[in-house]
């Protein structure tokens, strides 16, 4: 899940591993999976975590370790590395990240 880490007065948003609850600390270490059917249709649905707590989706942020076992409990999924997604994500945003870049330091020394 994407969340807030509140860090030293902040607020900062991190991404969390659905599966075991621990922060994804670099893009290459995670996925990002969504579960779908045999004919790799997305599924919107609930899947559950590796101790069997379900967990709203659609999509889902996993550490790559992670990622298998929890496939096991929930049937097929598909994924993106974290960093490919996030990549993904923001050029489907429009993102400017020169111009974002500026508003997010200001923002920092406030
Ligand atoms: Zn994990």
């Amino acid at each position: 899940m994407i969340t807030l880490l509140h860090v030293d007065g902040r607020d900062c948003p991190v991404v969390v591993c659905d599966w075991c609850g621990e922060r994804i600390e670099k893009g290459s270490d995670g996925n990002c999976e969504w579960l779908a059917d045999a004919e790799g249709q997305p599924l919107l649905g609930v899947a559950v975590d590796c101790r069997g707590r379900p967990i709203a989706g659609p999509l889902f942020f996993a550490h790559k370790h992670c990622s298998r076992p929890c496939e096991k409990r929930n049937g097929h999924s598909l994924f993106q590395g974290l960093d490919v997604f996030l990549f993904h994500l923001e050029r489907n945003c429009s993102f400017d990240r020169r111009s974002t870049k500026r508003i997010a330091d200001l923002l920092m020394r406030l």
